[in-house]
């Protein structure tokens, strides 16, 4: 069959930002490297146009969650550079890890046992300092199955990393009292907001994740992370309607007067949820105010601001995470992850 023509909705990445977050970070880093999460498809951006990027840019050390997102990954960097974050469910995660050489990410000590009983190798640890998610206890780095461990890079992860809060200074405590108790090559602790928080929580490597796709969980990264991702979508329709008719389900717009409106094809589907409504579009510095309810594929704006815009014609709908987190009330990591598949 011919390939179907480009959508009429579509994500535009800026490649050079995401670089340069990556740099951004990994100088923030100081001596340590920064490495990157491209778990959930590099945060839904789309690991085929992201891992490129950040591997030319320097990048070398890649985390995903699942083992699923193993092949994506490692059909652009070398196998031995990622790590699958929620370790070993069974003999199947074994096998595939030993076959491919990533290495799993041991989070109990069942985990540990399975994979020294399944031949073992490089692998790296987590350790639970108090976010109670995935890891050992501290406790447990004694026990025979974790000193049996090849252990590359020992792990943990903060939990309140973007707030000013006194636990992370007691996380930093209580992983600098782990390091001690296991052979390993390597440490790391910080993710993006993490890296914020300063060189004592670099260690050997960081693991942004958020702030290489544009994300600004804390202030000092406001002036120096850059906007990654650019939904845009084409008018599919515009109209006029008379004073009083309304727009979309539930009728929750009623015109006060004689108007032209159009029709962009993007909708929740896409991950523009219907927390959008109130939000506006843009064409250039225009502002078009989204009318009524966001459907699954479409979304109804008002062009008052610009009659002449036609069908064809493309819009942006601003992005920047932090204030698109105030205007949806939905988190930045919620922003981007959410962003649907039906992107050109
Ligand atoms: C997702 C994740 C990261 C990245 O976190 P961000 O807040 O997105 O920078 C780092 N480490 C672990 C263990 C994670 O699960």
């Amino acid at each position: 069959m011919t390939c179907p023509p480009p959508p009429s909705l579509r994500l535009h990445i800026d490649s050079d930002a995401l670089a340069q977050n990556w740099r951004t970070l990994d100088a923030m880093s100081g001596a340590a490297r920064a490495g990157a999460a491209v778990k959930a498809d590099c945060y839904g951006l789309g690991v085929d146009r992201c891992l490129p990027v950040l591997h030319e840019a320097g990048c070398r050390d890649f985390f995903v969650a699942h083992w699923s997102e193993v092949p994506g990954v490692i059909a652009h960097v070398p196998a031995q550079r990622l790590s699958v974050l929620h370790g070993l469910l069974g003999a199947d995660d074994v096998r595939f890890a030993r076959e491919t050489g990533v290495r799993p990410v041991i989070d109990s000590l069942r985990q540990a046992r399975l994979w020294s009983e399944g031949g073992g190798g490089a692998c790296d640890l987590m350790v639970d300092t108090g976010i109670n998610r995935l890891g050992i206890a501290p406790a447990e780095l004694a026990d025979p199955s974790i000193q049996a461990l090849e252990v590359r890079v020992l792990m943990s992860h903060l939990a309140c990393a973007d707030e000013d809060a006194a636990m992370n200074a007691r996380q930093l405590a209580v992983f600098r009292d782990c390091i001690p108790a296991v052979a390993h090559e390597e440490t790391s602790l910080a993710n993006s907001a993490g890296v914020a928080l300063g060189s004592d929580y670099a260690f050997d490597l960081t693991r942004p994740g958020l702030s290489l796709y544009g994300g600004i969980p804390r202030p000092e990264l406001e002036d120096r992370i850059a906007q990654v991702a650019y939904p845009q979508a084409a008018l599919i329709q515009v109209r006029d309607i008379a004073a009083g008719a309304s727009v979309g389900y539930n009728a929750t717009f009623t015109a006060g007067e004689d108007m032209r409106i159009g029709v962009v094809s993007l909708g929740y589907a896409d991950g523009i949820l219907r927390s959008w409504g109130g939000a506006h579009f843009t064409h250039g510095e225009r502002r078009l105010p989204i009318l009524g309810k966001v459907s699954m594929d479409m979304i109804v704006l008002d062009l008052s601001a610009a009659p002449e815009l036609a069908e064809g014609d493309w819009l942006d709908l601003p992005y920047r995470l932090p204030d698109a987190a105030q205007q949806t009330t939905l988190s930045q990591y919620e922003l981007l992850t959410v962003l649907g598949n039906r992107f050109g």
